[in-house]
């Protein structure tokens, strides 16, 4: 077996600085230019075929082996977010209001250190590595439009890696579930309208601001009265907006939030439920309701097969670490949708050190991980590779 975890050591310079390097021009979703030019570059530079603008800003390699066999994505994702960064790091993002507060900085630079060994251990594989960059991971789109673009065809993969950076667990802790592992997203609008007048004659008016605070608290009852207690699920109103003078009942309030399911079965439940409480609540106060709820990406399902491959590889490289089968959340990822048609794997990196205070969490502005994953990540990715293309 190819000792990838010396070499993804000795490549540690490189991963680091490229880390950095993103982590100081962070890009939000779609806008990756300067960073997929990086990535393409690179890739470029090791001879792969490069394909770019696949979903607006992605990049897409392909890495021959030796050997034909099947065909392997292996997907790491670009974006930053819209946050204005407080870590204080000697490496902090230039751009104002712009952070990579959840790792993908991390993913790009594992992603093209994981392509430099594969590279050069490309005679020992026996199939093609999909090597996938993909854009506007955050809640914009991105695993779509390069599925959109073709990045499921030509050659069509027969599975699909990716992996996250995990600040919720130390270094050292890897985590690989079989069966669901992210949540379904789902986001709902709801607007309420009723009829406003002057806040002294209520009586007069429909008010929506009432009707709206009696849909919130009929909403907490999808998840403690209709859903299985050993099933997970969240249903968050995060907006409500509506009226702005002390003495006016507005004509109409607009709720806003998210929902969050693993399960389809629980997640159709979840999302009548949700229709008849938002729309009978507000006409039982004599208000409309229109109700718009959008998918925004299906639940992360590790296939079980391939999941107990990756945890045998990660056993067998890194016999020390704690491996979790169990690490579950209702935090969603966009992958779903390329692991909906290939069948994969998306497992967790543990990178929290909690004694440098590297711990916040993702999405926090002052987000940032112990680099020592980011040899772990390239490591673990390039063996599972390997492993998988024998
Ligand atoms: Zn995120
Ligand atoms: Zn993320």
């Amino acid at each position: 077996m190819i000792d990838y975890k010396s070499e993804a050591q000795e490549l540690f310079p490189y991963n680091q600085q490229l880390r950095r390097d993103f982590h100081r021009h962070p890009e939000l979703g779609f806008q990756e230019v300067r960073t997929a030019g990086i990535v393409a570059r690179d890739l470029t530079e090791l001879g792969l075929e490069v394909s770019t603008g696949i979903g607006k800003t992605g990049v897409v390699a392909t890495l021959e082996g030796a050997r034909p066999g099947p065909v392997l994505l292996v997907r790491f994702d670009m974006d930053a977010l819209p946050i204005q960064e407080e870590t204080g790091a000697e490496y902090a993002s230039e751009t104002p209001g712009v952070m990579h507060a959840c790792g993908h900085d991390g993913h790009t630079a594992i992603g093209l250190t994981v392509a430099k060994m594969l590279e050069a251990h490309k005679d020992e594989l026996g199939g093609t590595v999909k090597l996938v960059f993909q854009p506007a991971e955050e809640g914009l789109g991105g695993a779509e439009a390069m599925v959109a673009d073709g990045v499921l065809d030509q050659p069509k993969p027969g599975q699909s890696l990716s992996l996250h950076l995990w600040n919720d667990k130390p270094l050292g802790w890897i985590g690989v579930t079989p069966g669901p592992a992210m949540s379904a997203s789902d986001r709902f609008t709801v607007k309420i309208i009723g009829r406003g007048g002057h806040g002294a004659a209520p009586y007069i008016t429909i008010d929506p601001v009432v009707a709206g605070a009696q849909v919130i608290t009929a909403l907490q009852n999808i998840v403690s009265r209709n859903v299985d207690p050993l099933e997970a699920a969240v249903v968050t109103v995060t907006s409500m907006v509506g009226g702005e003078a002390f003495n006016v009942i507005p004509e109409s309030v607009v709720l806003k939030g998210t929902i969050r399911t693993f399960n389809p079965e629980v997640r159709s439940i979840v999302l009548e439920r949700f229709e008849a409480i938002a729309s009978g609540v507000s006409n039982a106060m004599g208000c409309q309701a229109e109700v718009d709820l959008k998918s925004i990406t299906p639940a992360v399902s590790n296939d079980p097969v391939i999941a107990a491959q990756v945890f045998e590889v990660a056993n067998k490289i890194y016999p020390q670490a704690e491996i979790s089968t169990d690490e579950r959340t209702m935090g969603s990822e966009d992958m779903a949708y390329m692991m909906d048609d290939i069948p994969g794997c998306y497992f967790f990196i543990g990178s929290a050190d909690h004694e440098r205070g590297l711990d916040a969490g993702h999405h926090h502005p002052k987000f940032d991980f112990n680099e020592g994953a980011l040899t772990t990540g390239a490591a673990l990715m390039a063996s599972v590779v390997q492993d998988f293309l024998k």
